[in-house]
């Protein structure tokens, strides 16, 4: 078992890169429902928070998407939001994608 840097690196990478998703599909769907205009709204704040330290305490190693995980560490009613925050956000997102193409 070599226990090399580059696995930390990733995981941090990793860690940084599904923050970053969260915080801008986050941004996208709190916009497109709650027209808060620039920045969060309160509601999508705390949930945006929530999912951002259950994203840093996950003890899964490695971690699986969420949404194939076994944990369900999330709180229902938190994981209601976020459901719904990723299917609205993530189909805004492919298509704001594809018209930059
Ligand atoms: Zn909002």
């Amino acid at each position: 078992m070599s226990s090399d840097k580059s696995t930390e690196i990733n995981e941090v990478e990793d860690l940084y890169q599904d923050i970053k998703t969260i915080s801008r599909f986050t941004l996208i769907y709190c916009q497109g429902n709650h027209g808060a205009g620039e920045g969060l709204c309160p509601e999508c704040r705390d949930l945006l928070s929530y999912a951002q330290k259950r994203r840093r305490l996950c003890p899964l190693d490695p971690k699986p998407a969420c949404k194939n995980c076994s944990i369900h560490c999330y709180k229902p009613e938190y994981r209601e939001k976020i459901r719904r925050v990723m299917r609205y956000a993530g189909k805004r997102f492919y298509k704001l994608a594809l018209q930059h193409n």
